[in-house]
This record gives C-alpha cells, sequence and structure tokens, in this order.
C-alpha cells in the first residue's frame, strides 16, 4: 500500500503524521491534496506533503478516510512557500497552511448564525447643513445620534447592526421613520457595491519615467524584486496596469496585486477592474466563506488570472504565476497580528522566487527595510520622481503651535489656528473640497480631575479611556471596554472631570460650528462599521457631496481626488513619540501620505501640517517631500542601538493573568535562550530584556517581552523554531508565549 506524509491543519506542533491510502484513493491522495485523517478519536482535515516515504520507526500508519480533492488544493509552489514561512516565521506548518486557504476547505468555517434580522434601514432625508439639522433634531438627541450614526456608515444599515454596534433603540429608528428622515425595508440584501464597479477608462500615455520603469519591469530576470518609489500621484498604478498587460496578455501567465485594505482603495481596485475586467477576482473581506470559495476556485481554474486583494491574497491559487505586485509596501497592515504572523511583503518577495515571477514593491514612502534592501543590492530600485497628470506637489506649510496661543475660550481657534481656518474658508469658497486628518478617535482622549489628576482607565488593560459622543460614553480602544461617562472624581470625590486631548469627533463638532454651511464627512473605525461604510463615505467624496472629509489615518491612502485643494493635518504629534523604534518612520509616512492627496488636479493645492515639533525630522522632511533627507537621518539612529532594518529582529511576548508568573517565565525564557547560545555556540545573536511591555496590560492580561537582534537571519529562523518546539515555560495562569518574527511594533 502507497504511504504518504503530511500535516493536520489544525495541529500546532511541527509535526507531520504517516498513514496509508488505501488503494481506491491513491491517484488523489498527491502533495498538495486535502485528506481527511483520523486524530485525537475525531476527524481532522490535512494536507498532503509527500508520497512514498518509509515510515518513521515505531509508527505504524492508519488508513486514511478520504480524499476530497479531485485536483491538490496547494500547488508545488505553495507547499515549498509554507516550507519557507514554517522556517522562517518559526510557525507550525499546519497552521501555515491552514492560512493559506479559504475557511470552506479547511473545515474551520463556522456556519452563520441563521434567522438574524435583515431589516435595513436607508437615510431618506439628507439634512447637509448644520442649522437645518439642529432646528430638525431639537427635542431629539437620541435621534440625532441615531441619524449621524447611519450617516457615518455610509446611509444604510442593518436594524441589528445599528442596535448591537451603536447602541441605538426599536423605537428611535420608528421615530425617524415616521418623521420621513430613514426608510425601513424587510428583508432587503445589502449589494455587493464592488461588483461591476469600473473607473472611466483612460488612455494615458506613459511618461517618459514610467516607460523606463516598465522597460525595466518587462525585461527583469525571474524572481528579481524592484522597488518603485515613485512619489504621491506620480501613477504608479499605470506602470501596475502596463505591467499586467504584458505578464497576463503578452506572456500568457498570472498575476497577483496586493492592496493594504480593499475598502479603502476602491479607486485603484476600480482601475484594474477597468482595465481587465472579468479576468479578476477582487479578494475582500466583506466576502462570505461562499464567496471567498467560488474566488478561490476561478482562480485555481484559471478562469481568472489575477487576483487582487489584501495580505492573504499572496497565497492566491495561480499556477504559472509572473507578476507579484504590492502596492504600498510600507504599509503595517500586510503584517498578520496572529500565527503564523507573517508579512505579506515578504511573503510576496519569496513567492515570487519560487514562481519565477517579477516582483514589484511600490510606495512613496518605502519601509526601510525596502530601502535598506536596495542599497545591499537586493532589490533595483526604480523610481517615479514627478506627478504623472496635470498635478504638482504642493506646497506644504507648517504651523507651529507653540507661538500661538488662542483664546481660553475659543475652543475652534485652540483646535483649528487661524491659517488653517482661513485655508478651509477660501477652499470652501472656491467650491473645492478639504481633507482634515487627526489620528485619534473619539472625542477626547481622556478624561482627568482637575483637582487630583486622576486619570479614567481600562479596568482590563494599562490605558485610559477615550470619551465618546453619541451615545456618551468610555470605550477602551485595545479591549473596547465601555461604560458610561462619570459626573465626579471617584477619587477624591471632586465634582468636575475634565475632558483632555483631541478626537476626530470633537473635530467634527468644532468644524461644524465654525462652517456650519460645510457637508461633513467624518471617516474612522467609529464610522465605518458597516459591510461597505468606506465606499459609501469615498463615493459621496468622489461625486462632491461631501466638502471636508475629516477622518484618521484611513483617509490617507491612495486616494485620488483632483477638486481635493487642501489637505489640513490638525495635530502632527499624534504617535511621533510612542515608545517604538518606528515612531518617527511611521509619522513621516502618514505626513507624506495625506499631503499627497492634495493638488492632484490642475487646480493645485496646499497642505498644512500643525505641529508643537516643527523642528522634528519626520516633519520637515514631510514638508519638504524629501523621503531621502528623512531616511539619512533616520537610519543611523537604527545602527546604535540597532534595530530593524540594520539587523532582524524577533520579539518574544509572555502573557498571563498573574503578573508574577508572567515575569517568571519571561525570566525563564531569556536564560534558556542565554544557555542555548552558550551551549551550541551561537554567535551574533543579542537578547535585549526582558521587560514589560510598552503597553503592560491588555484584556486583563500581564505582557512582558524579551526582544532579539540577529546579524544573521538564518540564525535567528533556528533559533526561532527551536524555541518554539522545546521551551517550557514555569507554570502559570492561562500562559501564553508568542515568537513575532519582523515584529512590525514593539508596544
Ligand atoms: P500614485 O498611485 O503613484 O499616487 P496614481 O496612479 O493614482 O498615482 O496616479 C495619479 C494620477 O495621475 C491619476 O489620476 C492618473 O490617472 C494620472 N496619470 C497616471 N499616469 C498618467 C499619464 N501617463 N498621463 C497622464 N495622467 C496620468
Ligand atoms: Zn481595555
Amino acid at each position: 500500500m502507497p504511504r504518504l506524509v503530511g500535516v493536520a491543519l489544525p495541529v500546532p506542533l511541527f509535526r507531520t503524521f504517516s498513514y496509508e491510502v488505501p488503494e481506491a484513493l491513491a491517484g488523489r491522495a498527491v502533495p498538495g491534496a486535502r485528506v481527511v485523517v483520523p486524530l485525537r478519536g475525531g476527524r481532522e482535515v490535512g494536507i498532503v506533503t509527500a508520497v512514498g516515504a518509509a515510515l518513521p520507526e515505531g509508527v505504524t500508519a492508519k488508513g486514511i478516510l478520504e480524499a476530497p480533492d479531485a485536483e491538490p488544493a496547494l500547488s508545488p509552489a505553495l507547499l515549498q512557500l509554507g516550507d519557507w514561512m514554517s522556517a522562517h516565521y518559526a510557525a507550525p506548518p499546519g497552521l501555515v497552511l491552514r492560512s493559506m486557504l479559504p475557511a470552506a476547505l479547511t473545515g474551520a468555517a463556522r456556519p452563520q448564525p441563521a434567522g438574524r434580522e435583515r431589516t435595513l434601514v436607508t437615510i431618506a432625508r439628507e439634512l447637509p447643513s448644520l442649522t437645518a439639522r439642529d432646528a430638525v433634531f431639537k427635542r431629539a438627541p437620541s435621534q440625532r445620534a441615531a441619524y449621524e450614526a447611519l450617516e457615518g456608515i455610509g446611509g444604510a444599515a442593518l436594524v441589528s447592526h445599528l442596535m448591537e454596534r451603536h447602541g441605538v433603540t426599536r423605537a428611535t429608528i420608528s421615530a425617524l421613520a415616521k418623521r420621513g428622515l430613514v426608510r425601513t425595508d424587510q428583508e432587503a440584501v445589502m449589494r455587493d457595491p464592488f461588483a461591476g464597479r469600473a473607473a472611466p477608462a483612460t488612455d494615458h500615455v506613459p511618461t517618459g519615467a514610467q516607460a523606463a520603469a516598465l522597460d525595466v519591469l518587462t525585461r527583469a530576470a525571474p524572481g528579481d524584486v524592484s522597488l518603485l518609489h515613485g512619489i504621491t500621484g506620480s501613477g504608479k498604478t499605470l506602470v501596475y496596469v502596463e505591467l499586467l498587460r504584458h505578464v497576463v496578455e503578452t506572456r500568457g501567465r498570472t498575476a497577483i496585486v496586493l492592496v493594504p485594505e480593499i475598502a479603502l482603495t476602491p479607486q485603484t481596485v476600480d482601475r484594474f477592474r477597468t482595465a481587465f475586467g472579468d479576468r479578476i477576482a477582487v479578494l475582500h473581506s466583506a466576502l462570505s466563506d461562499g464567496e471567498r470559495l467560488d474566488a478561490w476556485r476561478a482562480l485555481r481554474s484559471g478562469e481568472r488570472r489575477i487576483a487582487v486583494g489584501a495580505r492573504s491574497a499572496i497565497f492566491a491559487p495561480l499556477r504559472d504565476v509572473g507578476a507579484v505586485i504590492v502596492d504600498e509596501e510600507h504599509e503595517a497592515s500586510y503584517k498578520q497580528g496572529e500565527t503564523p504572523r507573517y508579512h505579506a511583503r515578504d511573503v510576496a518577495i519569496a513567492r515570487a522566487r519560487l514562481e519565477g515571477a517579477v516582483c514589484v514593491l511600490g510606495s512613496a514612502t518605502p519601509s526601510l527595510e525596502s530601502w535598506h534592501a536596495v542599497e545591499g543590492g537586493r532589490m533595483h530600485r526604480l523610481s517615479l520622481p514627478a506627478r504623472a497628470g496635470a498635478g504638482v506637489l504642493p506646497a506644504v506649510e507648517v504651523v507651529d503651535l507653540t507661538r500661538r496661543r488662542a483664546r481660553p475660550d475659543d475652543r475652534v481657534a485652540q483646535v483649528l489656528s487661524e491659517p488653517l481656518q482661513a485655508a478651509i474658508a477660501e477652499t470652501l469658497d472656491r467650491g473645492e473640497q478639504a481633507i482634515l486628518l487627526l489620528n485619534r478617535r473619539g472625542f477626547a482622549s481622556f478624561v482627568q480631575c482637575p483637582a487630583c489628576g486622576y486619570v479614567a482607565t481600562c479596568p482590563n488593560c494599562s490605558i485610559s479611556l477615550t470619551a465618546h459622543k453619541g451615545p456618551e460614553r468610555l470605550v477602551c480602544h485595545y479591549c473596547q471596554h465601555q461604560e458610561p461617562p462619570r459626573a465626579d472624581c471617584p477619587r477624591c470625590g471632586g465634582a468636575v472631570l475634565g475632558q483632555r486631548g483631541l478626537g476626530t469627533q470633537q473635530v467634527e463638532r468644532l468644524v461644524g460650528e465654525r462652517f456650519p454651511a460645510a457637508r461633513l464627512a467624518r471617516m474612522d473605525v467609529d464610522t465605518t462599521s458597516g459591510k461597505w461604510a468606506h465606499v459609501h463615505i469615498l463615493d459621496r467624496v468622489g461625486r462632491g457631496d461631501v466638502d471636508i472629509l475629516l477622518g484618521t489615518q484611513m483617509i490617507a491612502k491612495g486616494l485620488d481626488f483632483p477638486n481635493v485643494t487642501l489637505v489640513g493635518v490638525v495635530d502632527a504629534d499624534v504617535g511621533i513619540n510612542l515608545p517604538d523604534f518606528r515612531a518617527s518612520e511611521r509619522c513621516f509616512q502618514l505626513l507624506s501620505q495625506v499631503a499627497g492627496r492634495a493638488g492632484r488636479g490642475a487646480k493645485g493645492g496646499r497642505v498644512l501640517i500643525q505641529t508643537r515639533v516643527p523642528g522634528h525630522h519626520a516633519v520637515r522632511c514631510a514638508m519638504t517631500h524629501d523621503y531621502e533627507a528623512f531616511v539619512a537621518e533616520e537610519l543611523p539612529g537604527r545602527e546604535n542601538p540597532p534595530y530593524a532594518p540594520v539587523v532582524q529582529l524577533a520579539n518574544v511576548i509572555v502573557s498571563g493573568t498573574v503578573e508574577l508568573e508572567v515575569r517568571a517565565a519571561a525570566d525563564a525564557a531569556a536564560g534558556w535562550l542565554r544557555r542555548l547560545f552558550a551551549a551550541r555556540d551561537v554567535g551574533g545573536v543579542a537578547i535585549v530584556g526582558p521587560a514589560p511591555s510598552p503597553v503592560e496590560r491588555v484584556k486583563s492580561r500581564w505582557r512582558w517581552h524579551l526582544l532579539l537582534k540577529a546579524d544573521d537571519g538564518r540564525t535567528l529562523s533556528r533559533v526561532g523554531r527551536y524555541f518554539v518546539e522545546r521551551f517550557v515555560p514555569p507554570a502559570g495562569r492561562e500562559l501564553r508565549l508568542v515568537w513575532d518574527r519582523d515584529p512590525v511594533s514593539l508596544l
């Protein structure tokens, strides 16, 4: 009887199984195919990794139960990619292979809850101006809150969603409906707004720089990696589209395009759809398990030849991949936050190598990792140094908040400086649009007692609670804990708690006060929990139905609206002092990206950045649009003490519910590793810590970490695998251990 070796998908161990294959199933149990195996008294899905191997000593083979695939679920290239990921991220192979497959194929899919309410609420009457709104909702604040919540999520939502996520009651919805402000429809199904969308067709002739980049890319050797460094608005998308044409139409191969998040980049996705129509499968997070499986099948069969999607689209089951494109390669969302903790940019490079494809990483603000790789000769650099169409880079002005004093009773002026107010007024007068960025959601970032200094904090996390309006509540941004706001101080009994720090909700209110006639849209996590909320908001901006778009970092990505002529950054300093070695890099990227939204059309544009640290290199270099100057100042800071990209990092995070046990386990892990290095003569790996994580407690779990810094990546991979497999921490309640290779955040 033939034998096979495989991995069971739910098993978090570095262990394979060996089974005998009944004659009848032999043709199907081939490498990459799924098999159903008896395991722990039940049935589990596994993937065959090899056939015909000898049985290991002392192992008796059992028979497999089923071989459901007529064709292997994973191609040879994807199996090899799995090996690479398992080794690099020290992640069990079963979990790695499981992450490559749609949930419907792994036995992990959960049935959709049945019998959920399907009543759709839609805004029936728009109330664009603040004055009209004040009149309509004079004595009905809860109706206003519900109406604004609905508006914020794009104007349509299921009743259940409004009730569960926004605390709206059924009575309020009925009242709004009775007044003709909203409409309700039974059993309505929300249409997939991505289906059938397309951008207006363009027939741009590539600029000289675009043509030069394409020339290199179409002649690149298999596995070559290129960093396409193109300033905002330089026309990177056209380069991607023409490269895809070459690979898919001329060469007859297939391709993968990664974007940070589909919902935030509908314009980019629309351009691909315009160019390639039905040959594209868009893998977005709102697909149901069934729809995802359909898309997966269409890609595997070759019916669709281009996969466009976020992080996990890198595992698209395409054969003969000729190009792998990673747009906005610097985005932190490419890193997966659970095992396997892969970075899709690095997996893209590995997959391109295994497939013999060209790999393109595009960004206006490349990660220092990629820049370092260019300097080390591991990537080519292609550059698009000028805007492609009619636009020119906008002038960036800094408003130094330390030199301005607003009257203490003028809250608007404290938040929006005079120059920013004037710029907004001028923009509105000309009938143009403005974008305002504040990378902090909620109303006030914390509440504090002015008498004793008490700050309301989360009972589960070591972080202060953020004040939110509509309904009024205090919210933890780490664990979603919510509580009603307090009137008095629980510590000293003081009568009033002050609200400190600024959030998008407050800016929305102040902008509304100052510019009551302006049509304002807010885009942040709180207004985009509905399925298609992002797309609805961005479509309204594109149609000219919004004068001012206000939001968090969500609004900084990829948007291309020619009528946006002003970008205002309300507070550039949010995040600049976080205790993370990438804080400056992230700040520079965010400022540069949001500045890049202005002046994309013939009308030009202007950017105002409010800051208290105008001399900080992240602010200074964003002001002059000078990426290379930023790198020149930032990179030396990564050398001593060394951080990525100068060394390779792995962050070991220990967490649990008892602080002393967590600390003991972190100490034990560090001791174990130090002894391993001494015993095995492992050199070139330094251990920093253990120390409490900057955010010490999250969701009632204490967190300690130690950081490993290695000169050589392969050594770090070997150490990781050994550690994850062998290290047994001392006993502790709910103790958990995470090996995070190439971490994007140390918080
Ligand atoms: P990026 O992604 O690099 O920020 P986009 O791909 O969004 O830039 O392109 C910016 C704008 O320039 C788009 O409106 C696009 O249609 C336009 N554009 C791109 N290439 C050309 C070209 N060769 N000629 C004219 N306009 C172009
Ligand atoms: Zn919390």
